[in-house]
């Protein structure tokens, strides 16, 4: 059978014209280079995916019949044949035909080829082939674990990581108070590259911790394809549709980011695009039933109010709606969607139980035997500094006075830890244990807008909520904990300390330039010393503007005007729906404008552009609980995802990790 299908491939291959497979998915290095390693796409055994194959036919030809090997037997599900007249991506011929194959899943470890055999309406025929893996679980030396929390900094590399245990304090060298996350048992480095490049975005940067596979940039749960359709792609099942299919484990999502951004989404969304905002939070929602979703935290309430209700920003132009008979429909049972940009969400939510809370004051009040949707800001939420400030009635000094969370109009809301411990709350009611995705969204954000500060108190916040997830996990006994990032983002480096008090440093600002904003201040080795945050009561430092500061250098930086201090407000975010009226727009829409009013220090830039951007440089990766030695080593980030299924469904390999039980170490305040 295979022997003969290769004949065939050879023969086509000789006419004078053919059709071409001109894609081929999963994805594989069998079919894009002809080796057979390393395998690129790898599955669970039972995991659904898509197969799909690109074929374009010789002119005035159509493509007739498409058929499906794996290991030479016939795949025998459906085949859905579809041209381009729909719309394909520009440089793909009109007449291509996208043959797709819905969830299918393979059982038997190792190795399978793939292959796809096409015969236009001439008759002439062509064969291609790749291949997949199917990993299979070991056999497990310790429990099952029940729950699993991931923690994911975004944009958190060791320099955010190491800057946020500064700001907690050293003495002649030693932490004072470890993070949380530095008290985990074991620790990995992880390669973050993704499908298409070394350089991840936060959408396959999460996708590869929860399906095990690469997605291009920009996508989510989803391998590329050839259409402009962004809901339409080849799907890869998730962590959370896994464990939800096979063991009924529910779902929670929290984040300090518009819950429609692209590691939110990356745990229950498939698109192709991660700002189709629309389609996105109503997949959420619709296909619930998939993914067991029981909590859903953090801002974007612009996407659930109907269009037309200030605020809104639900538009059909990013939503989808599939034919009732779509194999997306009938095999993997997503629903249709529509085209709804009236609908309100909110309600929808309610109407199937949801408790709804816009407020930190809901939030404590919301009933923890109900699922729990959370929408605490339009668009993302503000960011720790801001939030502390609003909560001690620190004013921003200058522009219309007031606070940040006052000019947003959300003076009322949680802080990271809060959301996570009610979503723990609600989800450890869940009698088949759960899976909890807890995002600190603007470490990256801020490290973009290159404004230290705020990612580093960000950063403090996210490990606040790392420890409530530990302190769980040490009561319970049965949950693994992983904390990491989904890409590092700046290039961050930790220069040194400030030479010089923070009054000399805003007169030095007002003389301005290299000689005194770099010459002046910069204090490398022994010149840094120690830099000494107070930490209040709350948590976080008592003022960012401390004499001897810590200072940070960006390596992947836009160009920039440096003057050191803690900027009064963040930049302008243009995904806020009022950005555009007063007082967010005297908001500094970037670093330049932000900084070059003082200090006239300008630091140039590697990258063109008005923000830092993310590098490929790998992550660390730590593990508490049962399961948390297996997390050692330099992996991939799509092995992340083997490994805790592997603690979820067989057990874990482990047995000698008792950190499942060590109580971990408590703060001193
Ligand atoms: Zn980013």
């Amino acid at each position: 059978m295979k022997q003969a299908l290769f004949l065939a491939t050879l023969a086509a291959g000789t006419a004078a014209a053919a059709p071409t497979v001109t894609r081929l998915t999963p994805p594989s290095e069998l079919f894009a280079s002809g080796q057979a390693g390393p395998v690129i796409a790898r599955f669970l055994p039972g995991q659904r995916f898509d197969l799909q194959a690109s074929i374009r036919p010789d002119a005035g030809q159509k493509i007739a019949a498409v058929r499906y090997f794996v290991d030479g037997r016939p795949v025998a599900a459906n085949v859905s044949l579809r041209d381009c007249e729909k719309g394909c991506v520009k440089g793909v011929d009109a007449a291509t035909a996208i043959a797709t194959v819905r969830a299918v899943s393979v059982e038997a470890a190792g190795v399978h080829q793939l292959s796809v055999e096409a015969t236009q309406t001439d008759g002439q025929r062509v064969a291609a082939r790749g291949n997949f893996e199917v990993v299979p679980f070991a056999a497990a030396l310790g429990p099952r674990v029940k729950n699993i929390i991931i923690l994911l900094g975004d944009g958190m590399g060791a320099s955010q990581r190491t800057a946020a245990r500064i700001v907690r304090g050293y003495a002649q060298g030693k932490a004072v108070q470890p993070l949380a996350m530095d008290t985990f048992s074991a620790t990995a480095l992880v390669k973050t590259a993704s499908l298409n490049s070394i350089v991840t975005d936060s959408s396959p940067g999460m996708t590869a911790y929860v399906s095990g596979n690469k997605n291009n940039n920009n996508e989510e749960g989803v391998f590329p394809d050839d259409t402009v359709d962004a809901f339409d792609n080849p799907r890869v099942e998730y962590l959370s549709e896994y464990l939800y299919r096979t063991q009924g484990k529910q779902l929670g999502i929290v984040t300090t980011a518009d819950v429609f951004d692209a590691t939110p989404a990356g745990n229950a969304v498939h698109s192709s695009n991660r700002g189709a905002g629309t389609g996105i939070v109503d997949q959420f929602f619709d296909d619930r039933g998939l993914t067991g979703l029981t909590v859903l935290m953090g801002g974007g309430r612009k996407w659930f109010l109907p269009a037309g209700t200030p605020g809104s920003a639900r538009t059909d132009t990013n939503d989808y709606a599939f034919a009732p008979d779509d194999d997306l429909v009938k095999r993997w049972g997503a629903s249709p969607g529509r085209l709804d940009k009236g609908r309100d969400l909110i309600k929808d939510f309610q109407a199937a139980g949801f408790s709804y809370a816009p407020t930190k004051a809901e939030l404590d009040r919301a009933d923890a035997t109900k699922p729990l949707l959370g929408l605490f800001a339009f668009s993302n939420m503000n960011v720790a500094l801001d939030k502390i400030n609003g909560r001690r009635g620190t004013e921003k000094n200058g522009l219309q006075g007031g606070s940040v969370v006052d000019d947003f109009g959300l003076p009322d809301q949680p802080m990271l830890d809060e959301m996570a411990a009610k979503a723990i709350n609600v989800l450890k009611r869940a009698p088949k244990g759960f899976v909890l995705m807890i995002e600190g969204a603007s470490i990256d954000k801020q490290a973009h807008a290159m404004d230290t500060e705020r990612w580093m108190l960000d950063t403090l916040e996210f490990d606040r909520a790392v420890r409530v997830a530990q302190d769980f996990a040490a009561e319970q006994g049965d949950t693994l904990v992983i904390v990491t990032a989904d890409h590092e983002c700046s290039g961050a480096a930790l220069i040194g300390g400030s030479v010089v008090t923070d009054k000399v440093l805003a007169e030095l600002a007002t003389k301005k330039g290299v000689a005194n904003l770099r010459n002046g201040v910069v204090g490398t080795y022994e010149k840094a010393g120690f830099p000494r945050y107070r930490i209040a009561a709350d948590g976080y430092p008592e003022t960012t503007d401390i004499d001897y500061r810590l200072l940070v250098g960006y390596g992947a930086n836009a160009d920039r005007y440096e003057d050191w201090r803690t900027k009064k407000t963040p930049q302008r975010d243009v995904q806020q729906p009022f950005a555009v009226d007063a007082p967010l727009k005297w908001y500094p829409a970037n670093a330049q404008e932000r900084d070059d009013a003082l200090g006239d220090y300008l630091v140039t830039g590697q990258v063109p552009g008005e923000q830092a951007v993310h590098t490929a440089t790998d992550v660390p990766l730590s593990a508490y609980g049962p399961g948390a030695l297996a997390f050692t080593g330099v992996i991939d980030n799509t092995d992340v995802f083997f490994k805790l299924a592997q603690a979820a469904v067989k057990g874990v390999v482990a047995p000698a990790d008792a950190s499942g039980s060590r109580k971990p170490v408590k703060p001193r305040r």
